[in-house]
């Protein structure tokens, strides 16, 4: 991921560097420059506008023009305003005063929920939490026995519709209903006090009516005290429209990249944050349930800028 934009930014400051002052015309052509890698590695339209603007303005500023070194200057702005877009600070899950805390996921089918809830509850268990997994998940076929597989491997117990019947989601009784699963999972939480619970919801294919509404009955049965929206960066400008279909259709409080670790060109990764105005909380790295990692805008933009 970010491999051609980090390199193509890299020779763009190369060139740069050769420049002792730098005239209104040495930042035009580096800011055409910047422009044109952003959008070749799938960036927003919107945010690439957003952020070459910054960047052009702080550039021609007293800020860069007094430096000792402009050039170097105009990288520390650019990596300030990288930090910016990716949502500036890191941020993780906020914790209810009153546990348990409620942790919902959303996102299309395939984007890496329900092995994002196996790395999750690992990563809670290993900060002393007693997580308990939800699988309100009843669109696809064994969605609830890939859930129950993913618990067993994070050592986290999962709450499903029939607990007796490991590996049998096809004999869920027709019609099971996943906001009544959802509601009954975080009540057991509660009885059994698990501090954070996670529900694990159905996704479908592309976004529609019916997805949307189920996401948000489940929503409003659970209270969650966090929506995590879940989408795989390897799905380029779609996420961004994807994001947007969910934060008006269901609303979240953050954001989880899938499949970071797969050779996508970036650009949802660093659209997304500025898009919805929701940060980017977590990355999912790999199909292990320890390929996970706090998101830290502040180490990703240094890592494009490298
Ligand atoms: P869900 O439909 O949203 O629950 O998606 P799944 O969790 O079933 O994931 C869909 C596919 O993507 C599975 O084959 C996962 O193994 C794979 N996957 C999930 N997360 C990642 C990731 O971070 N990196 C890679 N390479 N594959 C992933």
């Amino acid at each position: 991921m970010f491999a051609t934009l980090s390199d193509r930014l890299t020779s763009t400051f190369k060139n740069l560097r050769t420049k002792g002052r730098l005239s209104e015309a040495d930042i035009d052509a580096t800011i055409r420059e910047i422009r044109r890698a952003l959008l070749d590695a799938d960036v927003a339209v919107t945010v690439v506008r957003q952020f070459t603007g910054a960047v052009r303005e702080r550039a021609l500023s007293a800020e860069v023009s007094a430096a000792l070194n402009p050039a170097q200057q105009v990288v520390k702005v650019v990596n300030e305003e990288l930090v910016a877009i990716l949502g500036g600070q890191t941020r993780t899950l906020a914790f209810a005063k009153q546990p348990p805390t409620v942790v919902m996921l959303a996102g299309l089918q395939g984007a890496g929920k329900t092995t994002l809830a196996g790395k999750l509850a690992l990563w809670l268990r290993e900060q002393g939490h007693t997580p308990l997994l939800v699988a309100a998940d009843l669109q696809r076929p064994n969605a609830v026995t890939q859930l129950q597989v993913v618990g067993e491997r994070a050592g986290v117990p999962v709450y499903a519709p029939h607990p007796g019947n490991q590996g049998a989601d096809d004999v869920l009784p027709a019609g099971a209903d996943p906001v009544a699963v959802a509601r009954a999972g975080v009540e057991t939480a509660r009885q059994k006090q698990h501090d954070v619970v996670v529900v694990d919801t159905a996704g479908r294919l592309g976004v529609d009516a019916e997805l949307m509404a189920q996401a948000s009955d489940i929503r409003d049965a659970v209270q969650p005290d966090e929506v995590l929206f879940v989408v795989d960066a390897m799905i380029g400008q779609d996420a961004v429209t994807t994001a947007q279909a969910f934060a008006d259709g269901v609303g979240f409080t953050g954001v989880v990249l899938s499949k970071l670790d797969g050779d996508a060109r970036g650009g949802a990764a660093l659209s997304i944050a500025s898009v919805t105005g929701r940060p980017i909380m977590y990355a999912s790295t790999g199909e292990k349930l320890t390929d996970f990692e706090v998101f830290h805008p502040d180490r990703m933009a240094s890592r494009i800028l490298d």
